[in-house]
Formats: C-alpha cells, structure tokens, sequence
C-alpha cells in the first residue's frame, strides 16, 4: 500500500487531540489543509526539447499570516507529501511561538537531470506561477530552502518576485537567501544547529537521563546520524564539537560504522571530495546504508527524508535516543515500537524547528531593513566599558587588557541569531517536556497538544470570519 505521510500526521494529531478539550469544529479546521495548489508548466531544456514540470504549494493553516515553509525538489513529490510537510510546519512554527502558519512546496524533479540554467529557469516559472494565484508575498506565503533547493534558488525566487512587485518590502517573500541578498548570518545552519541545541537540552535533563541509564551531558555520547546535507552536516558537526562521538555515518549510497568514533571532519572532506564513503577506515562499511541506523548507540539522528525508521527497521533500532533532524522520519508504528522498549523521542515537530526560527529572524531584518546589532554593537561595548571603567575606579585595580578585549564585546548579528535560536529551542524544550510530564505521554505527542493549543486559541480568540 501506498505511504500515506498527512494521515500518518493526522494519527499524531488525533492522539494528540484526545487529550484537549476543544471544540470538534475548531480540531477538524486546525487539522485540515486550508489550500493547495498543483500546478504544471513547460520547460525548454538547454537541447530545446520540452518537458511539463509538476509543482505544488500547499498552505495548511491560514490562522496566522504569513504561511511559512521550504520548498522541495526531489522526484518523491507529490500532494500528499506537500500538505503532510505543510501540516507540520505549522505545528512546528506554534510550537516554538514563530508566528506564522504552515506551507510547503516542491516540484517533482531530479535535480541531477538538469543543468544549472534549467533548475533557474524551473524556479523562476515556479514562483510566477505561485505570484500570478498570490502563493507567496511577505504577508502570504514565505518559502525558504528545503530538500534540493538551497540560498541559489532563494535568490533567484526572490529576484523573480521583486520584479513582479517592486516595493518596499518585497525582500522578505522569502528566507534563506544569500547574505549579500538579504540573507542572515547563522541560517544556512541554524536547523542542525537547532538540533544541537535540542539534543543538548534534552541530555541534561536528569531524571530523563536516569530513566534511560544514560550520563548527562553530550560528552562521549555515542551518535549515528542519517544523511549528510545540509540538516545532517550542521547537526553532527555541532554534536562533535561538544564532544559527542560519532561512530556511525549513513548516506543514500552506503555507510560507516567505527565503536571508537570518527574523526568527522576528516570523513566530511572525504565524503565532499568523493561522493561515497567507501574506502574510509572503518570497523564496517555497509552497501545497505540503512543497516548502520541498526548498530549499537545512544543517539541516533535521522535527517534525511520521511519514513526511514518503520516497522520494518524498528524492532532492531538499539539508540537510546532518538532526534528526529528530518521530517517525518518515524512512522506511527516505528514510534510505538522504540517508545514502548523506553527509548526517547525528540520530535521533528519540535527538534528541526530551527531552521524556520532563524528564518523568522530573517524576515523580520527584511521587514525592518536593519542588521540586528548595527543600532547598538557599539553602544553595548561602551556600556560595558564604563562598567569596567567604574570596577577599575572604586576597586584600584586595572583590568587586564586581554580580559577587557574578551569581555567588552557587543552583539553582531551572528551572536544576536544565536542566542535567539538557542533560547528559542531551550524555552521549547522545556515547555513541552513538561507537557509530556503533566499528560505522562511523549514528546511527540505533547509538542503536538502545545501546537493545538495555540492555534486553537487563536481562532477561538480572533472568532471564524463569517
Ligand atoms: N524547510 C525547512 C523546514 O522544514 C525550513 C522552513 C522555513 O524556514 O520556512 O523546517
């Protein structure tokens, strides 16, 4: 039978749903998908041949505007995926108070097959076809990078647009953009950071920790992460800089698995110069990739695509841990199955929210039309200067000046974007942990009953427009 992604979110949803008191109404209308369009357009290939191009945009929940989220090219698009990644960018967007609602879109396309000319040419049509039915624009819809896409294809989406409407504010139709076109510094790896910061938050929690017979703290902790793009890279490279080991590596082409641990960098440049992972030195490598994600460790870290760990695979997944960098990557049934022998789940409707926390970041520079920091760097490092001018004073002593230069620093934006995420995803954390706590369920589940609320409070306080 055919994977059916949104019913799979709409199991979570109902579950989640089940221990809330609103009105059945107002559930059937957070659930549902507000729009969705699917859309076919002719390329002209660079030979001159033509070929019909199938694309989507689907926005979820209308309850805030504008709708939030990436765009995908990958041959695994289709409507269902759309509306199901549209869906949970809106939970994931309440969860983690980023106020907009959820979108997604994608066009069904390898992009290996096309010549860089041909993917711009692709993108440029996809969001003419998105501006002439208004699915996208600052107050509507904002797509940013997803699977496939990345900064290049931002820029060219947000030159398409700017053409169309020349205003003002026409910068912020999208996130995720190069810096020098509007970008902001720290989202080309806020996602993996996200889940860095996620994880972290989650090991040091004690009693949770306890449970699991497991340490606290990211050192030495023993971690297998699916998928080295861009969610993948940032996630174990961060994880490896605090000290996590990372002993197994699985690509769509083969894998690694080493008990003592890897030295990451030195298989990322390997992995970057060589398109595969074979030929590393490794206690295994693995023809079937998806074979690592069954060896022994604490943390494992799906960040590639949906449905990666399901019924078939998750009766043999041994990690403690388990922190969903990907979409979708657990089914319903994979889910029970690793919950039920006591591992811990950190969600994907709550870990892989910083991509769209940093992207909300960037749209509001665009709004605003500032760096953050340009108004008040200077004026904190004097601020902080004068305090350590008053220390000096009263106490008779002078400061080192390498402790000065290290102390009297004010925020640029790269600082000021990282604090922001880090907060954001700590706050999150802690908010649905205790949710989880309260209802005595799961992270999915809670994070799911946290989204509920909030969006149901804002229909429910805005009323349905007649
Ligand atoms: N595509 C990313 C996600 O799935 C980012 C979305 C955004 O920044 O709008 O969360």
């Amino acid at each position: 039978m055919e994977y059916q992604f949104f019913k799979e979110v709409n199991k979570s949803f109902d579950k989640a749903a089940s221990y809330t008191k609103h009105d059945k109404g107002i559930l059937e209308q957070i659930k549902t998908c507000n729009s969705v369009y699917h859309f076919t357009f002719p390329l002209k290939k660079d030979d001159g041949s033509i070929e019909t191009i199938h694309a989507w945009r689907a926005e979820h929940s209308h309850h805030k505007y504008p709708t939030k989220g990436g765009i995908r090219y990958s041959m695994l698009v289709n409507e269902d995926e759309v509306t199901a990644l549209a869906a949970l960018m809106s939970y994931k967007c309440a969860v983690v108070d980023v106020p907009f609602g959820g979108a997604k879109g994608g066009a069904k396309i390898d992009i290996n097959n096309y010549s860089v000319d041909e993917i711009e040419r692709i993108t440029r049509r996809y969001t003419f076809e998105l501006i002439k039915k208004n699915f996208i624009g600052p107050g509507e819809d904002v797509p940013a990078p997803d699977y496939g896409t990345g900064a290049r294809e931002m820029a060219w989406i947000m030159d398409t647009y700017q053409a169309m409407n020349p205003n003002l504010n026409a910068e912020a139709c999208v996130t995720g953009k190069p810096i020098h076109q509007g970008g902001i510094r720290g989202r080309t790896e806020a996602t993996g950071r996200g889940v860095y910061f996620g994880l972290k938050e989650a090991v040091a929690n004690l009693e949770d920790m306890k449970k699991l017979g497991l340490s606290t703290g990211l050192e030495g902790k023993t971690v297998i992460i699916q998928g080295l793009g861009n969610v993948g890279y940032y996630a174990a490279k961060n994880l490896y800089d605090d000290g996590a080991k990372i002993v197994g590596i699985s690509e769509y082409n083969g894998g690694i698995y080493s008990a003592k641990g890897f030295d990451f960098d030195e298989v990322y440049a390997y992995w970057q110069e060589h398109k595969s992972l074979k030929g590393l030195e490794a206690d295994q490598y693995f023809e079937q990739p998806n074979l690592v994600l069954e060896q022994e460790c604490e943390i494992l870290v799906p960040a590639a695509l949906e449905k990666q760990l399901s019924e078939s695979n998750a009766p043999r997944i041994k990690a403690k841990i388990i922190g969903e960098a990907a979409n979708g990557p657990t089914t319903v049934a994979a889910h029970n199955i690793m919950k039920d022998r006591g591992a811990l789940i950190i969600p994907d409707n709550y870990l892989n929210a910083g991509g769209v926390t940093v992207s909300y970041f960037e749209w509001l520079k665009n709004l605003s039309h500032v760096r953050f920091g340009r108004m008040d760097r200077k004026y904190e490092e004097s601020s902080i200067m004068r305090l350590l001018n008053a220390v000096e004073t009263l106490s008779g002593k002078s400061f080192d000046t390498d402790i000065i230069s290290k102390v009297a620093i004010g925020p640029d934006e790269k600082d000021i974007v990282d604090s922001g995420l880090a907060d954001t995803m700590i706050q999150s954390y802690n908010e649905i942990n205790e949710i989880r706590k309260y209802h005595d369920t799961d992270l999915r589940t809670a994070a799911m009953i946290s989204a509920i609320d909030k969006i149901a409070k804002s229909y429910e306080q805005l009323g349905i427009f007649p």
